[in-house]
């Protein structure tokens, strides 16, 4: 049975989402798996970013059977330019697994679910109360938000945690628990927002406790931002005849399966030409001719920032020792290869000139 707070929360909440939910592609769906695949890119990515992946991918691969057979690199294009290239690796992963263990069918048991690669509580969350309405609450960062407002929570302690999602499930329409979530998360987008709580126009201000206080906006507070570290990039675009050299990332390296212009940081002691001339002598044992800077660009990822400064360079020697997969490609190659947004920007840089070769 509903108390007042729960009924008047759904309710609310519901009859507002009716009509002015968001129109999603993957909100017209049932089918678990595009469910789930929209969910794994939603994470830390905007929705806009979002929708033309998703229709790519879903056009592309139709089911759980599809994407496990899929190659990893054909995966990774498709992922390339959405970062956080993980997730792609894991659920490629968890479907093989899904495959192997479970006949091709997503288990219908959360714990077995929760426990594949990439997906833990939020992922399983969010799919099985949108897709199998069963009453989880999905809570990120923007839901945890909301709720601290309604209960007046200014400190997001693990005891904290706990009381949002017990509050919520509490409150949560059994018939609809992935309306709600959803509800929640356009919400937290539109109306009850990090800087802005507009409170005039809230479905649920009658039980928000924050919205009686001077400054809603001040729950919960901040947790300040840590100092992203900067990182200095030489990398150079090494031509031998028509072709240049490429190097995959390895499997213990960040952006791990993407591949690259091969460089890397240099140190404080040596110039940027010097560094790039010790990198490609220490991978692959070749001398370069560096002839002419190209350009920089910049580029934040989760946990640092890079200023990445290209050289055009020449070789007529082959790659002797490297402890990484090379390759020798021409300008049109790079649309079958994956590669970080850093090096796109670059060859946009190079597109401009014509390449230069
Ligand atoms: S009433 Fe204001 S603070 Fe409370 S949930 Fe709504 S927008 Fe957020």
């Amino acid at each position: 049975m509903y108390n007042t707070n729960n009924s008047y929360f759904s309710n609310s909440l519901l009859h507002w989402y009716d009509s002015n939910s968001r129109d999603l592609p993957w909100r017209k769906t049932n089918d678990l798996y595009k469910i789930w695949i929209s969910e794994v890119m939603l994470q830390q990515t905007r929705v806009d970013t979002v929708v033309p992946y998703y229709l790519r991918w879903v056009e592309k691969y139709k089911s759980i059977k599809s994407v496990a057979k899929a190659d990893d690199l054909k995966l990774l294009k498709l992922w390339e330019g959405l970062g956080y290239y993980s997730r792609c690796r894991n659920f490629h992963k968890a479907c093989k697994i899904i495959v192997n263990d479970y006949s091709g069918e997503i288990p219908s048991d959360y714990q077995k679910f929760r426990l594949l690669p990439g997906v833990g509580d939020y992922t399983a969350s969010a799919v099985f109360s949108i897709g199998l309405k069963q009453t989880y609450a999905a809570i990120d960062g923007n839901v945890r938000r909301v709720m601290a407002r309604v209960l007046r929570i200014k400190n997001i302690t693990n005891r904290n945690k706990k009381r949002i999602n017990n509050t919520l499930i509490k409150w949560m329409d059994p018939e609809r628990p992935g309306d709600i979530n959803q509800a929640l998360m356009d919400l937290a987008n539109s109306i009850c927002r990090v800087d802005h709580a507009h409170c005039s126009i809230c479905p649920i201000d009658e039980i928000c406790m924050a919205e009686k206080m001077p400054i809603p906006e001040s729950y919960p507070i901040k947790v300040k931002k840590k100092v992203i570290p900067h990182k200095d990039i030489v990398t150079g675009i090494i031509w031998r005849g028509k072709k240049f050299l490429i190097t995959k990332r390895s499997e213990n390296a960040l952006l791990r399966g993407l591949w690259e212009l091969p460089g890397g940081e240099f140190e404080s002691n040596e110039t940027p030409i010097e560094a790039l001339r010790r990198k490609i002598k220490e991978e692959c044992d070749i001398d370069i001719n560096i002839e002419k800077e190209v350009g920089y660009v910049k580029h934040a990822y989760s946990h640092f920032k890079i200023t990445q400064t290209l050289f055009q360079c020449q070789t007529q020697e082959s790659v002797k020792s490297i402890n990484k997969e090379y390759r020798w490609i021409t300008p049109i190659e790079v649309n079958n290869y994956p590669f970080p947004k850093s090096n796109h920007k670059l060859f946009t840089i190079l597109n401009s000139d014509g390449w230069n070769v």
